[in-house]
């Protein structure tokens, strides 16, 4: 980022402004919507700014700005359309003091003006660095289109009312209180006293409905893809009060959930220092507990070896409401990548989910029947057990041409395939030093090297 947004208090301040055309009242409209002291110094100023000066809103003097003419401004605008000129009015602004911006020279500007959503209170800036005012243009609209256009006069009334919302508890039912008045009630009342009136019902409402329970849910965040997020998880992530969430779930996703909300890492992962179950599950049952909405955030889908069971119960035992919401589950984002299917007529009818590692250490199955030709696995935390599934299938007749695929962070911008065989496979995953998580997909090789464009972002998947 390089430049940092800020709202700078111009209420009684100084703004100097140097120029009189065109570019000069593009830019006096947008700082008459403040409560600047205003100077305009131009020798031929347009009659547009002569009005302004007449009305008092902006004092106007009519020569060439001069040394000194900045003082005690906080902000400087260079609007003469002249490069020279500018420079000049720039130079002395500096000089004077005060933060200086060139209309239309983002490289000698000390601050750029963004483009303003303007709902006052309520002000939304755009910013590009300059690089793409089209795209800031669209994403204005876009708001514009958005956003009542009642919404300041909510904001302002809703202001005066802060003091009285303190009757109710700090927390979560102040802010359901405010989210009721501002995307509900308020929106749907119109005038000054519709709103006020609005605000009174809506409190007494909110004082006689009382606390909410505390409610888990599971929720699955995918395997981290935020674009892979049901919106049901969107929607839980978006009310939570508490997020824990485990290893897996990508820092995107975490991006998505509320601001507000207390996020608390469970670091929960197969190898190295972690949160044990019991913990994990504690911590669950006691924010719940205090009567906030939990979200727990699993990776991929939470019913798949995310020991869900273990943490229902617990949930259960002490009498708290909970629901799941499931995700998009590893292996399907993996045979996604590869462009293949878990199931096909023909080759398999039924498709394993394995772990290659359990509490106890590499998971035991039924080798067997998996050795046998068609079968397909989706082998979860396989990575480290790559020598021991590889040793026990082939020990059971598996063929040692048998296709294996490893797909490496899944779904995410750093996704990697390794494609291998059964015969090679510890040696063709020690040399390709994975460290993100990994699924293992055997019987399977990715369709056709020429069909499959893995490791794809979006954009380049729709261009
Ligand atoms: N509940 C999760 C699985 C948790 S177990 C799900 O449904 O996906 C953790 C294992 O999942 C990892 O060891 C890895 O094998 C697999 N995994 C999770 N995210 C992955 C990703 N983005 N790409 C590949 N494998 C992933």
């Amino acid at each position: 980022m390089q430049h940092f947004p800020i709202f700078v208090a111009l209420a009684g301040r100084r703004v100097v402004l140097s120029g009189g055309g065109e570019a000069a009242i593009a830019k006096l409209r947008l700082l008459l919507k403040t409560e600047a002291r205003i100077t305009v110094f131009a020798p031929t100023p347009e009659a547009q700014i002569e009005t302004w000066a007449d009305d008092n809103r902006l004092r106007l003097v009519r020569r060439a700005m001069e040394p000194g003419d900045a003082a005690c401004a906080v902000l400087f605008y260079a609007a003469d359309e002249d490069a020279a000129e500018d420079a000049r009015t720039t130079a002395l602004a500096r000089a004077d003091g005060a933060l200086t911006n060139i209309v239309d020279n983002l490289a000698d500007s000390q601050f750029i003006t963004p483009a303003i959503v303007d709902r006052d209170p309520v002000t939304v800036a755009i910013g590009t660095e300059g690089a793409a005012p089209v795209l800031a243009r669209a994403i204005k609209a876009d708001l514009e289109e958005r956003l009542p256009t009642t919404l300041g006069t909510l904001a302002r009334i809703g202001k005066s009312f802060r003091k009285m919302v303190e009757a109710l508890p700090a927390g979560r039912r102040r802010r359901d209180f405010w989210a009721d008045f501002y995307f509900n009630r308020g929106p749907r009342a119109s005038g000054e006293d519709e709103i006020s009136q609005t605000l009174d019902t809506l409190l007494a409402e909110h004082m006689a409905a009382g606390d909410k329970a505390g409610h888990v849910a599971f929720v699955g965040s995918g395997p981290g893809d935020p674009e892979l997020l049901t919106l049901k998880a969107r929607k839980a992530l978006d009310t939570a009060d508490v997020v824990i969430f485990d290893r897996l779930v990508s820092p995107e996703i975490l991006e998505l959930a509320r601001r507000e909300a207390v996020m608390v890492d469970a670091g929960k992962e197969g190898f190295g220092p972690s949160m044990s179950q019991d913990q994990i599950n504690r911590l669950i049952v006691e924010h719940a507990g205090a009567g906030a909405q939990v979200v727990r955030l699993k990776s991929g889908d939470p019913t798949v070896f995310g020991r869900l069971d273990e943490e229902i119960d617990a949930v259960d035992a002490a009498g708290i409401t909970w629901h799941i919401v499931p995700g998009i589950t590893a292996a399907s984002a993996s045979v996604a990548s590869i462009g293949q299917s878990l199931t096909k007529r023909g080759r398999n009818s039924s498709v394993r989910f394995l772990t290659g590692h359990d509490i106890k250490g590499f998971a035991d199955h039924d080798w067997k029947v998996l050795a046998r030709p068609g079968e397909v696995a989706a082998i979860y935390m396989g990575k480290r057990a790559a020598r021991f599934i590889q040793g026990r299938l082939m020990m059971h007749g598996a063929d040692p041409a048998t296709p294996v695929t490893l797909v490496e962070n899944a779904s995410r911008a750093d996704q990697r395939v390794l494609s291998s065989t059964l015969g090679r496979l510890s040696d063709d995953v020690a040399g390709a030093a994975m460290d993100g998580p990994a699924l293992t997909l055997f019987g399977l090789a990715p369709r056709d090297a020429a069909d499959v464009v893995s490791n794809m972002t979006n954009e380049q998947e729709f261009a």
